[in-house]
Order: structure tokens, then sequence, then C-alpha cells
């Protein structure tokens, strides 16, 4: 007898043949995946993957579907891998029931059905709404980038362009030097030699001129070779190629409730269209919104105010006088009755003129005092101090007075959305997206932020009480 455990002999016949059931524990996830898809309403969420009339016959949405949920939540990401994990593994076997596309018919789907996969993500967060795991009126908006597979060697901007020509013609004036310096003592060969790379660097010249075109016909002056739709991005360290993933997380258990993915790397223009998607969401009559200050944005806070949504966000605009050592705008009280400004001299700054400002009209103040005034030296490096007030103004101080109410609001904040994008970078790893053009990155996010949201409700709840809310 070995002195070691032995397993089961596996040319042994059973005699209660096993069944798939058997190797699938009952607390197991994929058993969540089985009941969340079965008990979808596929019909009104537009799949194309149709039952073909004649011939074979296709796969069942659901059968697909449940395959894609299963491979994300495994960190199983690409149709060939899927591919050959629905013919060896158990739990995927037990799920599709054998069924075991190739990995064509998958990517398919997937590119064929995104916007029904992101009704699909929504169903999921409908029913955490149904387990009452979400706040009724706050949550946290927030944006990180993710990596497109446009690699940043074939991403141009205009810098990158400029630095890319000069360099190249360095180069050919080196070689074509470097044939001027060339005489009888020169090989044939080595003659070649420069010759082949004097035109090697041309040709990349023209290339360059041709994508600069390109480039410059761009709205946002850019382009990327492998994937049209992913750009340049700021972030930290060196910035990446890739898109914005937009999310509105609930700060109750961290469930990403909206999200959206951008070309655009800057947060501005975001606040309004997330939060307007979680109050949806929320089904509540008003929501409170954490943001950065990356989403301070007057025309924003003025949309969601319209829309019964206060926005909390710490104010990013800055001070050239503050800069200078001058009195900066917190000097200046404004007297609503009046419609006048008080200055740290008591003295009143009437409305004067108008000006138009990106689109928002301003009114400016100043007094006729300011000539005699002591306090000029630290007021004013001009005639006089002037102060512009957006006609909208007052949603700006409404937003300011939330913030000030609330002195842990950007800490609560930070520790909402930093979870979720963590956990998704990890669970990403070194490359995030893998498929190209906005629309099925955006599939890509939908698949993720679902199963980000199912490991977590079966984590906060169990997989039991989840089946049983299904
Ligand atoms: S310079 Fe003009 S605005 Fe500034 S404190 Fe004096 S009076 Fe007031």
């Amino acid at each position: 007898m070995s002195k070691f455990i032995e397993g089961d002999n596996r040319y042994q016949t059973t005699l209660f043949p096993e069944k798939l059931d058997d190797f699938v524990p009952e607390d197991s996830a994929v058993r969540v995946v089985e009941m969340f898809v079965e008990h979808l309403d596929i019909s009104g969420l537009g799949f194309k993957a149709e039952p073909a009339e004649t011939g074979r016959p296709g796969y069942h949405p659901r059968t697909m579907l449940k395959i894609y949920i299963y491979g994300y939540l495994n960190q199983i990401y690409s149709s060939r891998k899927l591919e050959k994990e629905a013919s060896r593994n158990v739990e995927l076997m037990w799920l599709t029931q054998r069924l075991a596309p190739d990995f064509k018919t998958i990517a398919d789907f997937r590119r064929d059905n995104g916007e029904a996969i992101r009704l699909v993500c929504r169903e999921f967060v409908m029913l955490c709404r149904k387990l009452d795991l979400l706040t009724e009126t706050l949550v946290a908006v927030d944006g990180s980038k993710f990596k497109a597979v446009n690699n940043r060697d074939k991403n141009f901007t205009r810098a990158k362009m400029k630095r890319r020509i000069e360099e190249v013609d360095a180069s050919i004036e080196r070689y074509l030097s470097l044939l001027d310096d060339t005489d009888d003592q020169t090989s044939v060969a080595e003659k070649q030699s420069i010759q082949d790379k004097l035109d090697a660097m041309q040709e990349e010249m023209d290339r360059l001129k041709k994508l600069e075109v390109r480039m410059l016909e761009a709205p946002d002056k850019q382009v990327s070779l492998t994937d049209p739709d992913a750009r340049s991005m700021k972030c930290r360290g060196n910035g990446v190629v890739g898109y914005n993933l937009q999310t509105v997380v609930d700060a109750n258990h961290h469930l990403i409730i909206a999200h959206e993915v951008s070309s655009d790397g800057s947060d501005r223009a975001q606040l309004h269209n997330m939060s307007l998607q979680a109050k949806e969401v929320l089904g509540a009559d008003n929501i409170q919104v954490l943001a950065d200050r990356g989403y301070y944005s007057g025309k924003e806070l003025l949309a969601c105010e319209r829309d019964n949504i206060d926005a909390i966000v710490p104010n990013s605009r800055t001070s050239n006088n503050k800069a200078l050592g001058l009195f900066d705008r917190r000097h200046f009280i404004y007297k609503a009755d009046d419609d006048e400004y008080e200055c740290p001299a008591g003295e009143r700054l009437s409305r004067r003129t108008k000006m138009n400002q990106n689109g928002m009209l301003m009114h400016r103040y100043w007094s006729s005092n300011c000539g005699q005034c002591h306090l000029k030296p630290q007021c004013s490096t001009g005639k006089e101090r002037r102060v512009s007030r957006w006609e909208y103004e007052d949603t700006l101080e409404r937003a300011q007075k939330r913030l000030d109410s609330l002195p842990t609001a950007m800490s609560v904040r930070r520790a909402v959305v930093e979870h979720p994008f963590g956990t998704l970078k990890q669970w990403m790893g070194s490359n995030h997206f893998l498929t190209k053009t906005r629309k099925r990155v955006s599939t890509e996010a939908s698949l993720h932020v679902l199963s980000y949201n199912m490991k977590r409700v079966m984590k906060i709840v169990g997989t039991e009480r989840l089946i049983e809310a299904m």
C-alpha cells in the first residue's frame, strides 16, 4: 500500500454513473449565472442571435450570454480561450449543457449584441435595487483611463507628429551628409547600405506626411491607427492611449449603477449625463452626487440642478488675483437684494457691463471709488477692481454651500470610487480592453461591470439569497 493519498482509477466504471451536476457545488457562482440568465426576459433586450430558419440551428442567446458572463467572472475574456474552456471546463460544460460554440460564433455574439448586453448589465442593477442593496440617494461619479489595444507608437497627436517628423528629418540629413562624404575609398556595399537607410527614412517621411494630413482633419487633431476611437489621455505616470471609463458608484455597497465609455480624456462634460443615468436607475426624485474637481463646470452644475440632482464638487476655478497676493473672489460679498458686491473696504460694486465668456453670460461689477481706496495695492493692479458674475452664479453658490456643509464629502467619494476601479484593473491585468472601437469597447465594459456587480452581490448576500431573489 502506498504511503500517499491515491486518486480514483480513471478506467474504473462506477456503479452509479455521476451526473455533470454532481461536480457543481450548490453555492457555486455558475449557478447564479444560470439562474440570472434563465430568468431574464430576453425577448425585450434585442439580442440579434435568432434561431436559423434553415440549415443548422444557431445557438440560443441565453447560451452565448452564459458563456460570456461566466468568462468575465473568471477573467477569461478572449473568444478563443472561451471556446477551449467550453469543452474542458466542467462548470462551463454544466452551464451550456455541453454546447461548445466555436470562437468565431462566440466573438460574433459579443460584436453584434452590444446594446443588449448593456441592458443585461442594467437588469442586474435593477435586481440589486430589488434586494435593497442600493442607497436611495447618495452616489459618487468618477472616471478612470483604461488602455486600448492601440499601441502608443500608433497614436499621433500634433506634438508627437512634430517630434517624429523632426527625428526622421534629422536622420535624412545625417544619411545625406554621409553620402556626400563618400569617396573612391568607400566600398560599393557601404554606399548601398547608406542609400538603403536613406530610402527607408524618406519612405517613413512620406508615411508621416500622409498621416499628418489625416491627423489635422480629425476634430481633435489626433489619429490612432489600430483603434480609431482610442485617444491619448493624461493619466498618472506617462499617460495612456485608451478610453475614459465613467462610472457612478453606489455609496452603500460600492456597486456600479451606471457606466459609459468615453473617448474624451476630460471629465468636465460628464457630470450631468452620468448623474441623470444614476437618478433614473435609482428611481429617485432627488439624488446627491459626489465628484472630484475635474467635474467642476458651471454648465454641468446648472443642468444637474434643473434635473433635481445635488452635485457636490470642489471648485476648480483658479484665481490669478490670489496668485498675485491680491484679494480673491471670496473677499467680495454679493448682496442679492441690491444686485451689488461689497468689497473689503465696504464700498459697493454695481453692475455695469456684460460679456460672453465660453458661451456663458457674465455680468461685470465695479466701483468708481477704487482710485482713492487705501486697500487698492492689495486689491487691483488696474484702474479699478472688476468682479465677474455668471448669470446663474447662484447655482455655483448653492453648490459651494452643499460642499461646505459636508466636510467629509471628498474622503467618502474617494473610498466609494476607488474600490471598483482598483478591482476592475486588477482583474483586467496589464492589457485592459481587447476589442477595437468605442462601440465594442463599451460592450466589454458592460461585461466587466456586470461581473464586478455580480461578484460583489454574491459576497454581500451570498449565492443562495441571490438565487432566491431571481
Ligand atoms: S480697490 Fe476698489 S474694490 Fe478694492 S477694496 Fe478698494 S474700493 Fe474696494
